[in-house]
């Protein structure tokens, strides 16, 4: 079952000056850096209370990332939603006729149990699914 909006992922092209908006300017908490190779991006975490916002930053030409900036600009990638069996949870989405790009998860930031679920078929909304490390 979806438990929360865990965190919302946005594309940047230079993560300090990102980091310095999100931190100087609208006042969140950098809680950490992060580089997850396997999606060629570098990531700031930043917290607002107990919510989350992810600043995404290419870590190499090819990044999906810098794909994304080349044809829209900065701004939001995308949403994602914690749940508690990804597995499960795939399964259900490609029965209802969602398109899924992952349709295995794989790791990502944290180390959590990820998969994204192509805009195509959520209204233009790219969204991931994050299974929390046990
Ligand atoms: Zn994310």
């Amino acid at each position: 079952m979806i438990e929360k909006v865990d965190h919302i992922g946005i594309a940047v092209r230079d993560l300090k000056e990102a980091v310095a908006i999100y931190e100087s300017i609208l006042g969140l908490e950098l809680a950490g850096y992060e580089t997850v190779d396997e999606q060629k991006v570098r990531v700031a975490k930043m917290h607002g209370g107990p919510d989350c916002i992810e600043l995404l930053e290419p870590s190499s030409a090819d990044s999906p990332i810098a794909r994304f900036l080349e044809a829209r600009g900065p701004g939001i990638h995308h949403i994602c939603l914690r749940v508690d069996d990804i597995e499960t949870t795939l399964a259900r989405f490609k029965e209802r006729g969602l398109r899924l790009i992952d349709e295995e998860p794989r790791i990502g930031a944290g180390g959590c149990r990820i998969a994204f679920v192509h805009p195509k078929s959520t209204g233009g909304v790219l969204i991931e699914l994050s299974e929390k490390k046990s």
